[in-house]
Order: structure tokens, then C-alpha cells, then sequence
């Protein structure tokens, strides 16, 4: 965006571009030449609200909200007798790199709160076993705190650099892969977890897919396998994991059900953000983070996919998963 204002701040001219970030704020520059700067902002909706940050030197950074985040340079355009006789405006959107770098500081804070916590966890039950290591039975039930915070820790930092990689990655590798041999695969790799708390973990694929699906088979499998693990995880003892594969129009759907704790209603669209978990009697002594979730969407959405939750507390949850076919090549 380009803005031209003459030596009184009067707008003498903007570029499409300019008027493009207008009409995202809900102003037409176009109608407002001739008008001051001042004049112009007054124009502006209550909802939005101008934070600036002034750069110092001649740039300053604004954030339109909604409308995005900008680096403003102003120019003075001297006359024939340089005198200032107008100022240029010049604006260049930085909202992604902004929101970037806000989310590896967010996912940074967390990983090392979070990690330092599981590492104080496993300290404080060594150094346990290194004083008090008389009682055989204590010694198991230590040793057990010690395994359990350093899974936590393994899997922490697994989600966080899975979520950075999900949101750089603007170029993906993409290659076609077979969704039923994957699914098969999740389901393989976690039936000793599910066999721990004496879970049945079936599944069901009803129809052959059609054609292979296209993306990074390695981000889709984590993400599939979140969602199977939280079923386990989620559901107590004895209980029931049943993952289905089905065709679908253009695509599959993977379900993942179970009859496990549930998630009460006006919890269900909190769960796909990062760092949320429910709070609630059942899960109570559960660990996680929060991030799994968060990783699925944003792996399923970027192959195209959409995921959905249906559950109801006490009876269990359906997570389901769409996903799109590798587009037909054209015949050469
Ligand atoms: P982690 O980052 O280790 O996966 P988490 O499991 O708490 O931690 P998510 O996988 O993002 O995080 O899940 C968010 C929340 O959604 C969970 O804390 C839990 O409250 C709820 N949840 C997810 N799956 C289920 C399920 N199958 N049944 C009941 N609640 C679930
Ligand atoms: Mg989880």
C-alpha cells in the first residue's frame, strides 16, 4: 500500500493496494481525498483498534487487527526549493511473520515451563531414590514417577517441534500414500497401550479406498495417532477404542470412537486450541499438555481435510476425520 499526502496531511493519493487495506478496515480512501490523515482515522469502525509501536527513525508498526499488521514508512518529498512539499506513505504487511514469531514465543514459553517442570518432577523422585532407598515397594513407585515425567517431557517436545514444522512448512513435500496400511499402523503401535489398561482396540475398515491420499504421511500418522491416543487416554479401564476407515465422496473418513469419559457440549469447540484442556473430576490426575489436538487440525487442514467431534459426557466421543484423494493425474 502506497499513500500520498500533501504537505498539509491532506491524502492526495492511494494506490489499489491502499485502498484494499481501506476497505478491510471498513473505509473507502477512494472518497476520502483531500481529507487529513486525522480526519481519515476518525472515520474508522470502534471495533478496530490502532496499537502502534513506533520503530524510531522514520518507520513505525501498526496493528489494524483483522485487517493485518503493518511496517509504515514515511518519506518527505521535498519541492522545487526543498521545502517538504508532500509525504509518501509506504506500507508493508508483516501479519505472518508477526503471528510467527508470536507462536514459536508462545510454543518457546511453554516448552520451557512445561519441560522444566517434568525435569524437577524426575529430579525430585531421584534424588528420592538416591536418600531413601530402603522400601523395595517405594523404589517401583519412584522409579515408575521418574519414567512417567520423562515421557511427558519426550512427548512435550515431540508435539512442539510437530507444530512448528506444521505451521512453517509452506511448502510441503507431498507424496501419495496408502491411508489404509497407515491406519493399520496406528492402531498396531498402540495396542500394548491400550492392552495396559485393559482396553479393546479394534479396527474396522469397511470399504477399500479408491485411490491413495496425497501430503506428508509422517505428520498425517501423528496426528491419527493423537487421536487414537486420547481415546485410550480418555476412556478409563475395560473400556472401548474402535477406529474405522470408510470411503467417502472425493475422500476418506477416519472415526475414532470410544465410550470413555466424554466432553461436555460447551467444551467441544475449546478442545482444537492449543494448550487447552478440560477441566473436570474425570480428568483430574490425567497428564497432557493440550497441544495434541491443536496438531491434528492443523495437519488435517493442511491436506485439505476437516475434522469434526461428536461426544456426550459419560457415554463417549467420536472424533472424525475427513481426508481428500490425491487428485487424478492427467493422461499425458
Ligand atoms: P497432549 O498434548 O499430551 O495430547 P491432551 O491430551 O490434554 O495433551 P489434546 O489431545 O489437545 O491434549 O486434548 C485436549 C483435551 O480434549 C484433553 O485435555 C481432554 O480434556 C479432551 N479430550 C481429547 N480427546 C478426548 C477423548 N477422546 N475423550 C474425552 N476427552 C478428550
Ligand atoms: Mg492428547
Amino acid at each position: 500500500p502506497i499513500l500520498l499526502f500533501d504537505r498539509l496531511g491532506r491524502l492526495i493519493l492511494a494506490n489499489p493496494e491502499a485502498h484494499n487495506v481501506g476497505l478491510r478496515l471498513g473505509i473507502s480512501l477512494y472518497s476520502h481525498i483531500g481529507e487529513t490523515f486525522a480526519e481519515i482515522s476518525q472515520k474508522l469502525p470502534d471495533t478496530i483498534s490502532l496499537s502502534e509501536v513506533m520503530q524510531g527513525g522514520d518507520s513505525m508498526e501498526i496493528n489494524f487487527g483483522k485487517a493485518g499488521e503493518f511496517v509504515i514508512r514515511i518519506a518527505e518529498v521535498p519541492g522545487l526549493k526543498k521545502e517538504v512539499d508532500s509525504y509518501v506513505v509506504v506500507g508493508q504487511e508483516v501479519t505472518g511473520e508477526r503471528q510467527l514469531n508470536r507462536s514459536r514465543s508462545e510454543l518457546l514459553h511453554v516448552l520451557s515451563h512445561d519441560l522444566g517442570n517434568t525435569l524437577s518432577q524426575a529430579l525430585g523422585y531421584t534424588d528420592l531414590l538416591l536418600t531413601d532407598t530402603d522400601e523395595k515397594d517405594q523404589i517401583g513407585i519412584f522409579v515408575r514417577r521418574v519414567y512417567d515425567a520423562l515421557v511427558q517431557g519426550k512427548s512435550l517436545i515431540r508435539d512442539v517441534v510437530e507444530i512448528e514444522y506444521a505451521e512453517t512448512q509452506g511448502v510441503r513435500l507431498d507424496k501419495p500414500f496408502d491411508i489404509a496400511t497407515l491406519m493399520e499402523q496406528v492402531v498396531q503401535g498402540l495396542i500394548v497401550v491400550a492392552e495396559l489398561k485393559e482396553q479393546s482396540l479394534t479396527y474396522e475398515l469397511s470399504h477399500e479406498p479408491q485411490r491413495p491420499l496425497i501430503g506428508n504421511r509422517s505428520l498425517v500418522r501423528q496426528a491419527l495417532e493423537n487421536l487414537v491416543s486420547n481415546a485410550i487416554k480418555y476412556t478409563p479401564d475395560g473400556g472401548q477404542v474402535l477406529v474405522r476407515l470408510d470411503t467417502n465422496g472425493a475422500g476418506v473418513t477416519i472415526s475414532v470412537s470410544d465410550n470413555g469419559i466424554g466432553i461436555p457440549a460447551d467444551e467441544q469447540a475449546n478442545i482444537w486450541e492449543r494448550f487447552y484442556r478440560v477441566k473436570s473430576m474425570e480428568t483430574e490426575g490425567i497428564q497432557g499438555t493440550g497441544l495434541g489436538l491443536n496438531l491434528v487440525r492443523s495437519v488435517i487442514e493442511s491436506h485439505d481435510g476437516r475434522v469434526s467431534v461428536e461426544s456426550a459426557p459419560g457415554r463417549g466421543s467420536i472424533f472424525r476425520v475427513w481426508l481428500p484423494y490425491a487428485p487424478v493425474e492427467p493422461e499425458k
